[in-house]
Formats: C-alpha cells, structure tokens, sequence
C-alpha cells in the first residue's frame, strides 16, 4: 500500500513516548548523568540496605528511561525502514545502550557475594527493599551456579565462540542453500526459498507440493553431516555448561532459568504420547477430505477446507474483536477502546515497514501493536492474539513495578492464545454457512496439530539426544536422523506413508539452537485451551481471577501465577484436558463434512 494514502489513524502516535526526536535526546544526556551517579555504588552496595536500596531505586529510574529511548527509536525505524533519519537514530541508540549495559555490571557480581545473612538481615531492616525483592531473590538463587572469578574469566572469554554454533547454522541453511527450481500449478518454474517453501507445501496440487517437500530435504540430506555435528557440538556445549554449573543436566538448566520444572517438560511429552490417538483420529480424516487411503507426509500441512477468499477488512476486524473480547468486562474493553482510538496500533502493510506482528510493552508508556494488515481471516486472528499480547502488558505495567512487570515466555503466549480460541469459538458458533464453518474448525484444529502435538514431538527429540550426550554416547548423523524418524512416525501413526526425506526434517528447525525452547509453545497453548473454556462457560467469578493474574505480571513464578488460574502444569490435566477439546473440535468437524 501506497505510505501517504493511509490515513493517520492507522499509524503509531509516538508522541506518547517523546514529543520529538529533541526530547529522546534531552533524555539521553538525562540518562548519562544518572548513569555516572552509580560510580558512588561501587564496592559499597553491601555496607547498608540503604545502598542497596540506593543502588536500585537509582537503576529503576535509569532503566524507565532506557525502556522509552529504546522504544522511540525502534519503533520509528520499523514504520520505515528506508528512513535514513530512522536508522541513524536507531544506531546512535544502540551505541548508547551498549555504553549503558556495561554500566551497572558491577551489581549482580556485587550482591553475589555480600553474605545470604547479611542481606536477610537488609531485609529485615529496610521495609523499602520489598519491591525489589523478587530480583535480588533471583540473583541469590543463581549464586550455586557461578564459578569463580578465575572460572568465570575463562568462560566469557570463550563468550562469542559458544554461542556460534546457532550462527553457523543460519548462515549455511539461510545463505548459502540455493534449493533450486520446481514448477508452481501453472507449470511455470519457480526458485523455491525459504519465504515461498509454505505457500507451496500447502498447494492444493498434490505434484507441486511433493516437489516443493522433496527439494527442499533435499538440500538438507546432502549436507546433513555438516549439519548434524554442528548440532551435536551445541548440545555438547549445553551439556558441558550445565556441568560446569552445578546443574544435574542441561534440561534442568533450562528449566530452571524460567523457573519451570523437569516435571513439567516430561508430563508434556507423556501426556501427548497418551493422547496421540485422537491426533492419528485427525490425521484419518485428514486423508478422507483429500480421498486418499493414506497420507503423503507432504499433505500433513495442507489446509483441504479453503474460506473462497472471505475478506475481512480492519474496521469489520475492530468490531468483532471489540464485541468477541467484551465478555471480559468494562476495564477490559476500555483499554481496548483506547488501544484502537489513540494509536496505539500500526495497522497496515506498506514499502519500507517491518515484517509481521508484535505487540511491545513500553514501560511507563503503554504498549504499541505493530500489524501487517491485509483484510483476510489471519489478519484477523493476529490482530485477537497482539490484543492480548498489549492487554496482558497493559494490566502488568499499570500494577507492577518495572523489575516485576516483566513475565516470562510460560506465561506470555497466554492471553494471547486465550483471545485467539475465544475468536476461533465465536466464528465458529456464528457462521451460517457450512463450508465457511468447516474452514473455522479445521484451521483451530490445525493451530492446535502444529503449536501442541508438532512442538512436542520437537521437544522429544531434543530430550533424546540430549541424554545421549549426557550418557557420552557417541551418534552419528545417521542415527541422529533415526531417532528422529522413529519419534515422527510414533506421533504421525500408520496412516501417513514414510519416505526416504522424512527423517531430516529435524535439520530443518533452527529453534534447536535456543535448547529446550519448543515444549513451552505446547504448555502455552494447553494452558490457553484450559482459560479459554473456563471463561466460555461463563464462570464470572473466574474470569476475574484470570484478569487479576494478568495484573500480576511477573511477580510470581510462572508455574504459580497458572495455579491461580487453576492450571497445574506439573499434572497431566491441562495437557489431557487440551486433547478433549481437540476431539470435540474433530467430532463437530466430522458432523459437519457429513453433511456437506
Ligand atoms: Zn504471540
């Protein structure tokens, strides 16, 4: 879309932050002066609770203000960014910020060796200090993992080096793969690429999805010793890591980074291996729509419903949001009332703006949503979930402190998912027409195959070979590979065909990278199902509660602040609980397609 024809009200007012790129600057040399104030900090922070709380009180204000220009200047890059005034602003910042971090290093290693009595006893004395408690808290827990000083020296010397494993891997797969050529519906031959790879894997052209899935596991079967001993030396720095660390394994240094639990990881996997019969259920009548016997492991992502090219343009999308979300209240639907009135929302797709969608909560502020509108039903749903991205960081930013608004990836997919599920519940309970009611059920089925049953067979394997480094059992790429293809076909079952490409596919995925990532996709979503159709019901006295726990933020543990929502992740329940609703979801589609 043309930059100039889109009227003002779809786009960013980032006055809210700064009037203009004057004042970001006047805050910059605010900023550097409050930065040279922690000077009088150093090596004293353990002689009262008054420097302690001093050394904080002073880092909050600091960080209030990082969080603004921070904000200003990314955020106005990304409405365009083949601005150069954009740019350049946006790199003069991140010179700033980098100058900024290695400022208050000194704290964390500081408050790591004042005594743990010593700051009880801060504690006890200084009533000021409760608000910063959970983040000191965090860094007293961390103490059994740090090494030495010595120790410590070495490691981070080896910082960029361990960490490049992950780089290795884009390079080689983004850059340097060159997939080739297939031949689209139209029997014109296109280069096949990253970008245009699901477009056409999801082609309703049964040879024009095969090519696309072969050539490309193609490319990555011809390097899969390259990649698999790279990946093998990324879990080998996990493992090692963990080692040197005091932790009994890399899962549990993952784990407990965002303090979640191994239980939790491993009710997952259980409990999805317990359910995968309903999944194969999906699979069959996967095969039915497509009338085949069985499936192609290339049809797994093929959508067989299709919406005929129903649109759905922003102010249509507005209102059904607004009405759709209103079920949870006044406070609720003011915030979004405001959310859509005072710009809070870059909504359209244009030359220059930055890919996809986010929701970023700006301290201090309130949050900003950036979409790339484009009127049709995934437009949509994302504008539902970013709603609840920004209400989520909305509710914790207006109750929380900035070291407690802050929550963790187990929670953050939440009330996003929750708004997507309660949308997907309204389409699909209000759409007249057969086919268009069938297209709902499936892509929710279809969101749910992918986010719990795929992210949680990903999840399996990494455990796997995990453990087989951990018990320093050598793997080669080719047993890399099958223990992949025997975890795949146990969650796609007899009715999909296995071929010679399926068993790279986990060379496909760069998240392996970030160890242990994936699992919490599926807790995300299981939790979300669970919220979702509590409030369905009408249970007004829960839906209270849920808003009270977004209000939360990250004041409490992620696996509590569930709890009070009644999600108990560490048991199979909301796991179980998620498959039920994927059957009653399946059983209405089967219903339904028998009387189409
Ligand atoms: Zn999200």
């Amino acid at each position: 879309m043309n930059k100039n024809k889109i009227d003002k009200k779809y786009k960013w007012n980032l006055k809210d932050i700064y009037e203009n790129e004057e004042k970001l600057k006047e805050d910059i040399k605010e900023c550097e002066k409050l930065l040279s104030y922690l000077d009088e900090y150093k090596e004293k922070i353990n002689i009262s609770s008054d420097m302690l709380f001093g050394v904080y009180e002073l880092m909050e204000k600091i960080e209030t203000k990082i969080i603004k220009i921070q904000a200003y200047a990314m955020l106005n890059y990304h409405m365009d960014m083949s601005d150069s005034k954009a740019s350049k602003l946006y790199n003069e910042v991140e010179d700033f910020l980098s100058k900024a971090k290695i400022a208050n290093s000194f704290v964390e290693p500081e408050i790591t060796n004042i005594e743990e009595e010593k700051l009880r006893d801060f504690f006890n004395q200084d009533e000021r200090l409760k608000k910063y408690e959970r983040e000191i808290n965090e860094i007293i827990k961390n103490k059994k993992h740090i090494l030495t000083k010595e120790q410590e020296y070495v490691i981070s010397k080896y910082g960029n080096v361990l960490e490049s494993f992950s780089n290795i891997y884009d390079l080689l797969c983004d850059v340097d793969f060159k997939f080739g050529t297939i031949f689209d519906e139209n029997k014109k031959e296109v280069m096949l690429t990253h970008a245009n790879y699901s477009l056409y894997v999801m082609s309703n052209d049964e040879n024009v999805r095969k090519q696309a899935y072969e050539t490309m596991l193609k490319k990555y079967k011809e390097y899969i010793n390259t990649i698999t001993q790279n990946y093998l030396s990324s879990v080998k720095k996990d493992v090692i890591t963990a080692n040197l660390r005091n932790y009994s394994s890399s899962l549990h240094k993952a784990v407990e980074s965002e303090n979640s639990t191994i239980k939790v990881y491993e009710k997952l996997i259980e409990t999805v291996n317990e359910n995968l019969p309903v999944y194969h259920r999906y699979l069959r009548l996967k095969a039915r729509l497509l009338g085949v016997e069985k499936l192609n492991q290339y049809d797994i992502f093929l959508e067989t419903l299709n919406t005929n090219g129903k649109k759905y343009d922003f102010e249509t999308s507005k209102n059904i949001v607004m009405k759709v979300l209103s079920l949870f209240g006044d406070e609720y639907t003011e915030i979004l009332s405001k959310a859509f009135e005072e710009r809070w929302i870059d909504v359209y797709e244009r030359a220059g703006k930055y890919s996809g969608g986010y929701n970023m909560g700006v301290y201090s502020v309130h949050p900003y949503i950036l979409l790339n509108f484009v009127d049709d039903i995934d437009s949509l749903r994302t504008l539902a979930h970013e709603l609840g991205h920004c209400l989520h960081s909305y509710f914790s930013m207006k109750n929380q402190n900035l070291f407690n608004s802050d929550y963790t990836i187990m929670v953050a997919e939440v009330a996003s998912t929750v708004n997507e599920i309660i949308l997907s519940e309204y389409l699909i309970k209000n759409e007249k027409d057969k086919k268009m009611k069938a297209y709902y059920l499936n892509s929710l089925l279809n969101v749910i195959r992918g986010t719990l049953v795929v992210q949680t067979m990903f999840a399996e394997f990494e455990k796997k070979v995990h453990e087989y480094v951990e018990d320093d059992i050598p793997l080669s790429s080719e047993e890399v590979c099958n223990i992949y293809e025997n975890i795949n076909y146990r969650y796609l079952g007899d009715i999909v065909k296995p071929d010679e490409y399926g068993k790279y596919n986990w060379a496909r995925i760069p998240h392996f990278y970030r160890n242990f990532y994936v699992y919490k996709y599926a807790t995300g979503i299981s939790s979300a199902i669970a919220i979702a159709t509590r409030i369905l019901s009408g249970d007004e006295e829960y839906k209270k509660r849920y808003i009270e726990m977004l209000k939360l933020g990250g004041s409490k543990d992620p696996l509590e602040l569930l709890r009070l929502v009644d999600v108990d992740l560490e048991t199979d329940k909301p796991v179980k609980d998620a498959f039920k609703y994927f059957e009653e979801k399946l059983i209405e589609l089967e219903n339904l397609i028998n009387e189409l």
